[in-house]
């Protein structure tokens, strides 16, 4: 179906930023992929060719257009599968806490440094004992004279490796009841001492992207790096939520297009019995059926973005949308590896990283069942 939410300034953008990423990103990510990391070089042309922030205030150097142009971001990279390079992470999930609760100077700081790409950006939440259980987090940033002294650790941090700030949820007031009124978000440059990055974790798939531990042992940054209101954490966190799920369920759906789409050809190549195996009907049947789903989602999707660019709260749709576009996502990718037959399994096809990458889908950015767990809620029941 023709897509109607985009205008002519965004499709201009979007062949701009194809022709860019296919020239400088694309050739680099079989190389990240073995490194198990991305390089701050390619960060930086990011930046500077105007790509990061394309939805962030001129004023800091931003594009200052809306999220569409973020969101076309989100499905070029999957296009090119280029997971490895979280710009989405960056700029729409990180960026996105600076430019809403930073001060002026936390923003020309950091902002301006995130938009030319000097600056990478991650966010810690999880840790070794709790990760759907936000409130739960033990890592506690506590207040010495015009200090903040954060010890803890946390794990499975995205850009944990190549990150220069990382926004880190800790318990200001570890006694604080409920116990998320003792939430704050402190900014953690990486260069601090007592902050130490631990393991680049090894992984089933987003082999790419280094996703890490990072500890933190008596790591003193000054109060002036509180990022908001001391307690308000979790609410920021809750009010960022719409936006990262989202952008999550924008990419799930480009990616199913891709691996749809690259299906379909091997199948028209590749012949069993004298035939392409396009012609088997039980080929052409799976893939009419996961055809008419990346379509339902797609709709689905482009409303979803429409509403978010008019400021409207959307938050259970979104949530609707993550759980079921990332779980399309892990059907239709395993469909596909079947219908490549042996050379699906193989890591010379790409539909077997495609296979491995959507299994993290429905766990981050709050697992599927977490939200089954706000739909419910919304229905009254519970
Ligand atoms: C590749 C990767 C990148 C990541 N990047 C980041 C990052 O950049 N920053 C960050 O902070 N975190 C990151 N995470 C962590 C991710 O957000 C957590 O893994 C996720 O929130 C789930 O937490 P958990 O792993 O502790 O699982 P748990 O919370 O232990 O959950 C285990 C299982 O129990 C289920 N479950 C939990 N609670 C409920 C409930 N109330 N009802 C029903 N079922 C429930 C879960 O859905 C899941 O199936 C990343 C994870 C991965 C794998």
């Amino acid at each position: 179906m023709r897509r109607t939410i985009f205008s002519d300034e965004h499709e201009l953008f979007r062949n701009e930023f194809r022709r860019f990423a296919e020239a400088e990103i694309a050739p680099r990510v079989a190389e990240w992929n073995r490194a198990g990391t991305t390089d701050k070089a390619t960060w930086r042309k990011v930046g500077e060719a105007g790509f990061l922030g394309a939805n962030q205030p001129e004023e800091y150097g931003g594009a200052g257009g809306d999220f569409l142009f973020d969101a076309i971001v989100i499905e070029e990279m999957a296009r090119i599968r280029a997971h490895a390079m979280m710009l989405s992470l960056h700029s729409d999930i990180c960026m996105p806490y600076l430019r809403e609760y930073g001060t002026p100077e936390q923003k020309e700081r950091w902002l301006r440094g995130a938009i030319t790409g000097e600056v990478i950006l991650a966010v810690a939440m999880t840790e070794p004992g709790t990760g759907s259980d936000l409130a739960n987090v033990q890592t506690r940033a506590i207040r010495s004279g015009d200090e903040y002294v954060i010890d803890g650790a946390k794990t499975f941090i995205s850009n944990g490796q190549i990150s220069d700030l990382v926004i880190v949820v800790a318990k200001t007031d570890p006694k604080a009841s409920p116990p998320h009124d003792g939430i704050s978000l402190i900014l953690v440059e990486t260069d601090r001492p007592g902050f130490r990055r631990g393991r680049n974790l090894d992984k089933l798939g987003l082999k790419g992207q280094d996703t890490s531990e990072l500890f933190f042992e008596d790591c003193r940054v000054p109060a002036s790096n509180l990022l908001g209101q001391e307690g308000r954490g979790f609410k920021m966190l809750m009010n960022m939520l719409q936006q990262e799920r989202l952008s999550i369920a924008v990419g799930s759906i480009a990616s199913c297009r891709r691996a749809l789409e690259d299906t379909i050809e091997y199948t028209r190549d590749r012949r069993a019995f004298g035939q392409p195996i396009a012609a088997f009907q039980n080929t052409q049947f799976r893939l009419a059926e996961l055809a008419t789903e990346v379509e339902v989602g797609q709709s689905f999707i482009d409303a979803l973005l429409a509403a978010h660019v008019r400021g409207e709260e959307i938050v259970t749709e979104v949530s609707m949308a993550k759980w079921w576009t990332t779980d399309l996502q892990k059907r239709l990718t395993s469909e596909c590896l079947q219908l490549h037959g042996g050379y699906g399994f193989m890591s010379e096809y790409p539909i077997s990283g495609d296979y491995a990458d959507a299994a993290v889908q429905s766990i981050y950015a709050g697992s599927n069942e977490i939200m089954k767990v706000i739909i419910s809620r919304k229905l009254g029941l519970g």
